[in-house]
């Protein structure tokens, strides 16, 4: 199996690029805030509890979210691999998932970590809060506080995954190809 985990803050382009791997290399997505936003939706008694968190750009407690992962990879069987999209997204979760996975003989292959200078990424989040209709890209405060909580509690997951060998770093400024490029052929080296 090819288990990659896309990391970096808000609005680096995690959802974006993993499009294009999930295509590639035919790997199964699982966005946690994708599966909290369409539990929302729908309000299911998770969806109302995240949303008391998401809207104001704080974590899902860790108890809801792993357990939410867990589920999730036990029901998809016979899978090429996972593409974790925003989990896991602090060292908690990052253990848990190590866990779970070595249970079932598996592991992480790659942890790609896309760079994005701060700027860039507050500019990116109000572009798309004005279309994609998420309250917590709306607002500068909520924004803010969510790379509070990106930089306090998952950035250090960098240096875990670092110390596993499993860290690539790719820059994820430029054109969406060329970001996609560097990505693959991080990938490609590992296969
Ligand atoms: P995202 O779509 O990945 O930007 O996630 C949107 C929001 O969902 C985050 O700001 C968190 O409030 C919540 N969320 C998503 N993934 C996680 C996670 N792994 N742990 C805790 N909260 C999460």
């Amino acid at each position: 199996m090819l288990n990659i985990i896309i990391f970096g803050p808000p609005g680096a382009g995690k959802g974006t690029q993993s499009e294009g791997l999930i295509e590639k290399y035919k790997l199964t997505h699982l966005s946690t805030g994708d599966v909290f936003r369409k539990n929302i939706g729908e309000q299911t008694k998770l969806g109302v509890l995240a949303k008391q968190y998401i809207d104001k750009g704080e974590l899902v407690p860790d108890s809801v979210t792993i357990g939410m992962v867990e589920n999730f990879v036990s029901d998809h069987v016979n899978v090429n691999g996972f593409i974790f999209d925003g989990f896991p997204r602090t060292i908690e979760q990052g253990e848990a998932l190590d866990k779970f996975l070595s249970a079932r003989k598996e592991d992480i292959s790659i942890v790609l970590a896309l760079e994005v200078d701060e700027d860039e990424l507050v500019r990116r989040l109000l572009e798309r809060g004005k279309t994609s209709g998420r309250k917590d890209d709306a607002s500068e405060d909520t924004i803010r506080n969510r790379f509070k909580e990106y930089e306090s509690k998952t950035e250090p997951l960098l240096s875990y995954y670092e110390q596993q060998g499993k860290l690539s770093r790719v820059k994820g400024m430029g054109s969406i190809d060329s970001i996609f490029a560097d990505l693959c052929e991080a990938v490609d080296k590992i296969k």
